[in-house]
């Protein structure tokens, strides 16, 4: 028996990987610890028909109502920060990190400091902290397993394969819901829209992320940091379809192309059963029915982010906690309504351009009290920003 543990449970990866822990055979796995935000009613629900040993939420006012929820279930509750972290000291043999935001740092961390295995989806733990992530991972000995979907494509594509024979990587890219709106309608695309993708169903940021690049902007990072593929062989593609997820080129000139349908719990269920492969519940694809696969090269002007992951893999050191909180707080500012969807890259180069002059900062040692310190100078800077512009 397995015993796993879920980060994020109740969020779209976390849901996908109990989805597939359900279907397996009775027994398969005992579930240690789910953890989860707001959405106590779920996580409750899970953890009692899981029979979880704890229940943690991320919110200290909710430990009451989460454990009136999980009366009389065996389940122990906790809450608050502090807990999640402590919740990933539990003994187990797989561990999603699936919380969203550098939040999944630490508790990922602590996992990987014992020696369990990874299944990495929160893709902020690879930006902000590739190197201390991959070098604990190799002093314990624990296997870090790509969640991504272009990650796990990679993955597999590399299976076998001499790493001195890849001569490049091509990451596949939707375009996400804006892509062919014309330029000029850019700035004043809403919410809503912005929160609706053409074929993946997704967490809502990571949905936004998508339409601005950002989220391939990240994966970028993440493929240099997991893989240590130099950047300047790392490519981004527009794939409308988003059946490919990535490609591998090598020395031969051959490219192998990781094909599936747009569906998380092929790559959750690829690292749940690693190194094994097991029946996965995904539509099968009818390539004569879809006929046909498009691509185009991605337009700059639509997708700056692109340009700014470049320029923070290129600074190195702490730049990628910098990149990811300024990201994050670029969005936190669209969602709430105070800039316009375009001004997320406008305002992250700025506070780009404004942080990476600071030596101190960018090249202190990568600790998470630092990696933490250099996320909370990008909130600030952004805040300020967004504030002095009148945006
Ligand atoms: P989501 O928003 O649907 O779920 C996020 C989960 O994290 C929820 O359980 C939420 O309660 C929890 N959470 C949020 N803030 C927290 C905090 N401060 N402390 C503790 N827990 C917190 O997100 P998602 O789409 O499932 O994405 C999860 C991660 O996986 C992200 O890093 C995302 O980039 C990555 N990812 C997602 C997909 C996808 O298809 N959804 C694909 C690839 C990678
Ligand atoms: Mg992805």
């Amino acid at each position: 028996m397995r015993r796993i543990s879920i980060f994020g449970a109740t969020g779209s990866i976390g849901q996908s990987t109990i989805d597939l822990i359900r279907r397996a055979a009775p027994g398969a796995y005992r579930v240690v610890a789910l953890t989860g935000g707001r959405n106590i009613d779920r996580l409750a629900d899970d953890a009692r028909a899981l029979g979880a040993e704890i229940a943690v939420t991320a919110h200290d006012a909710l430990y009451e109502p989460l454990r009136a929820r999980l009366e009389g279930s065996g389940t122990e509750v906790a809450a608050g920060a502090g807990a999640i972290v402590a919740a990933a000291d539990r003994p187990a043999d797989w561990f999603m990190s699936a919380i969203v935001g550098i939040a999944g740092l630490a508790p990922g961390l602590r996992a990987l400091q014992h020696g369990t295995t990874l299944a990495l989806a929160n893709k902020e733990s690879l930006v902000t902290a590739g190197p201390l992530l991959m070098a604990t991972g190799r002093q314990s000995g624990a296997t870090i397993l790509p969640v991504d979907s272009e990650h796990s494509a990679i993955f597999q594509a590399l299976r076998g394969e001499d790493a001195g024979t890849v001569e490049r990587v091509i990451l596949t890219a939707s375009g996400g819901a804006f892509r062919d709106l014309p330029l000029d309608d850019l700035p004043g695309v809403s919410v809503a829209a912005a929160s609706s993708h053409p074929n993946w169903d997704m967490g809502q940021r990571i949905t936004i992320d998508s339409a601005s690049m950002f989220n391939k902007s990240m994966e970028l990072i993440e493929t240099k940091e997991y893989f240590g593929i130099p950047p300047d062989r790392i490519e981004v593609l527009v794939h409308p379809q988003s059946l490919i997820h990535a490609l591998v080129g090598f020395c031969d000139g051959g490219l192998i192309a990781h094909v599936g349908p747009p569906d998380m719990r092929h790559a959750i269920g690829y690292a749940l059963h690693w190194p094994k492969r097991r029946h996965c519940p995904v539509e099968r694809l009818d390539l004569a029915e879809i006929g046909r696969l498009d691509f185009r090269a991605p337009d700059p002007q639509r997708y700056p982010a692109l340009d700014l992951a470049r320029a923070a893999m290129a600074e190195g050191g702490l730049s990628g906690a910098i990149f990811n909180a300024a990201k994050e707080s670029a969005l936190d500012h669209f969602i709430a309504g105070r800039i316009r969807f375009t001004d997320m890259a406008v305002t992250v180069r700025e506070t780009l351009n404004a942080l990476l002059l600071d030596k101190g900062l960018v090249h202190a040692d990568m600790t998470l009290d630092n990696i933490r310190a250099a996320d909370g100078s990008a909130r600030r800077k952004m805040d300020e920003i967004v504030r002095h512009s009148g945006r």
